[in-house]
């Protein structure tokens, strides 16, 4: 690991100033940044840590629930508010790495995780998204755990968070500070596709500091299901996930909410597999045509063509879980 500078945060107007210096990173949870350090992926040159800010609360807001940014994963999870209003989200962090990260893991940095691609953690291997201009080494490579929806010819990683595809389905909105300034962003448009600059990952700023996370209320609380199909049932990333919700009307479908993970360069809003849903009978034929039309422009490759199939199943199957209700 690099040598860097190590300043403990007691308020948010002193990390955010310390966190915009030159080669500084914010340290929360540490469960992604400490791991790609001691490869020497990241090499900060000095560590904001913001543990100590008052920012872990989970409470109402009028009709929303706002989470703090510091807000372990585990108590998230757990919290009487998250079980009871969108057990989605609770279900999709349990879905996620093992008990000991989740106890460690804050929302915070969840929601700027980096992607699992294993050429972007060997220093060995060109990786557009670790040195720009490099090279992709994973687009003649071995292709199995990568995207086939939101790739470009420069990157096509996987976003790897569990917790961001349930945000993604449930509207949520990331604040963030930076000075004096506050901002409200969809998380829709937090996370930013490859394109030419897969060294972006999303919107924020240097030293911008995400405050917490505001789920709005959500009509899909008892109809709501997050599916995870991985290789091994403990600490592995989705090969497929599906978040999804339906608010019904008798037999018909009033709304619906689609969300993958595991086969796209950010957590995928599948706005064309809502549009299918809705107005239409909650039947097994509607699940399959609206999966079929969330894999709508889906970009295979040889090692991970099998992800088409098995993400329309995922999104099959978890509308049905969710239709039997909760
Ligand atoms: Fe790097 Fe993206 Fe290519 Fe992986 S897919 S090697 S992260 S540029």
């Amino acid at each position: 690991m690099k040598p860097f500078t190590y300043l403990r945060a007691d308020d948010a107007a002193g990390a955010i100033a310390a966190g915009g210096g030159d080669g500084a990173r914010f340290l929360a949870g540490g469960t992604t940044l400490i791991d790609l350090m001691r490869l020497e992926v990241m090499t900060p040159s000095a560590l904001v840590d913001v543990t100590r800010l008052p920012l872990a609360a989970i409470e109402e807001h009028g009709d929303a629930v706002r989470i703090g940014a510091m807000a372990r994963n585990t108590d998230v999870a757990y919290h009487p508010l998250i079980a009871r209003r969108y057990p989605l989200l609770a279900e999709a962090i349990l879905a996620g790495a093992s008990a000991q990260v989740r106890n460690m893991a804050t929302v915070g940095g969840n929601l700027l995780q980096r992607t699992r691609c294993p050429y972007f953690r060997d220093l060995g291997s060109p990786c557009n998204k670790r040195t720009p201009g490099a090279g992709c080494s994973a687009l003649d490579g071995y292709t199995r755990s990568h995207a086939i929806l939101g790739g470009s010819e420069h990157c096509i990683a996987t976003h790897p968070s569990d917790l961001c595809v349930a945000l993604v389905a449930l509207d949520a909105v990331v604040h963030t500070r930076h000075g004096d300034r506050e901002r409200a962003i969809p998380i829709g448009e937090l996370h930013t596709l490859p394109g030419d600059h897969p060294e972006i990952e999303h919107v924020l700023e240097p030293g911008e500091l995400i405050t917490g996370v505001e789920l709005p209320a959500s009509r899909f609380a008892a109809r709501s299901r997050y599916l995870k199909v991985r290789d091994r049932e403990a600490f592995a990333f989705a090969l497929a996930s599906a978040a999804v919700g339906l608010d019904l009307d008798g037999d018909t479908i009033r709304a619906a909410r689609v969300a993958l993970g595991g086969v796209a360069t950010r957590p995928w809003r599948a706005a064309g597999a809502e549009d299918a849903l809705v107005g239409q009978p909650a039947t097994s034929a509607t699940y399959a045509r609206a999966a079929a039309a969330a894999l709508d422009g889906a970009v295979p490759r040889r090692d991970n063509a099998f992800k088409v199939e098995l993400a329309r199943r995922t999104i099959v199957r978890a509308l049905e879980l969710a239709a039997g209700g909760s």
